[in-house]
Order: structure tokens, then C-alpha cells, then sequence
């Protein structure tokens, strides 16, 4: 691909919403953005997090122009179900995760899997199959 996507003017305008804007906005203009079904029906797509791979480095919830994530904690019953490696990371970062408390209002802008570090998220169609 040559150079970085447009940003439509509205969807500018949307970014302005999210948590730290200029994240967002440099986010936006990542190449890599999976943003093809950018304005999806809201809920038609929802973002899925890798629990074996979130360090809760919290980039999602700064990026998403509709406040889809927070910041939690693992469960008991999830910290046991990640692998050896899993569970080391996870005390490393307090069981840190992301959650996505309004995954019913992603509009599959794609600004989260871009700004996960640590490639933890995909979008997912809704309803899985
Ligand atoms: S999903 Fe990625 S960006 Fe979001 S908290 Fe986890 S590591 Fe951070
Ligand atoms: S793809 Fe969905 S969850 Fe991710 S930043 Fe966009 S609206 Fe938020």
C-alpha cells in the first residue's frame, strides 16, 4: 500500500471522541489499520482480546472513539485457563486486562488492532458462527 489511508472528514471528527485523540488519530493513519468495514452497524462487528497475549497496556481503551473498552482484572477461573507462559506475563502485569463492557457499540474503525502492542486483538463478525 502507498502511503497512509485517508481519514474522511467525519470520521476526523469521531476521532476526537476517543480517550486521547492524537493516539487515535495516529492510529487512523497506520497503513496496517484493518478499517474496511469502518461504520459497520454498531455491534455488527465486535473486537475479540487474546487473554494469553493482553499485558493491559490500556492502548485500546485510549484509542476507541466509543469507549468500548476498561481496564480490569483477570479471573481466578481465566488466570488458570492461560498457559504456563500466559500466567507469568499476566503476574508481571497484576492480571491486567482489557474487557469490553460496550462491544455493542463498535463501529469496526479497526484503531484497536492497530494499537495493541501486543497484537491482541481481531475484530470479529457478529454473530460468530
Ligand atoms: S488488548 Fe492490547 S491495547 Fe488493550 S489492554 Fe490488552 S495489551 Fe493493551
Ligand atoms: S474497532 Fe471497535 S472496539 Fe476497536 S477502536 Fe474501533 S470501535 Fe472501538
Amino acid at each position: 500500500m502507498n502511503g497512509n489511508p485517508t481519514i474522511d472528514p467525519s470520521e476526523s471528527r469521531l476521532l476526537d471522541g476517543a480517550r486521547d485523540p492524537s493516539k487515535s488519530r495516529r492510529a487512523a493513519a497506520d497503513p496496517q489499520r484493518p478499517g474496511e468495514h469502518c461504520r459497520a452497524p454498531a455491534g455488527a462487528w465486535v473486537p475479540f482480546i487474546d487473554r494469553e497475549k493482553c499485558e493491559g497496556k490500556k492502548e485500546c481503551v485510549d484509542v476507541c472513539p466509543y469507549s468500548v473498552f476498561e481496564l480490569g482484572t483477570l479471573t481466578d477461573g481465566e488466570f488458570s485457563s492461560l498457559s504456563f507462559v500466559g500466567q507469568m506475563k499476566a503476574r508481571r502485569h497484576d492480571r491486567k486486562t482489557a474487557r469490553t463492557p460496550k462491544a455493542a457499540a463498535c463501529r469496526a474503525c479497526g484503531l484497536c488492532v492497530v494499537a495493541c502492542p501486543e497484537d491482541a486483538i481481531t475484530l470479529r463478525r457478529e454473530p460468530s458462527p
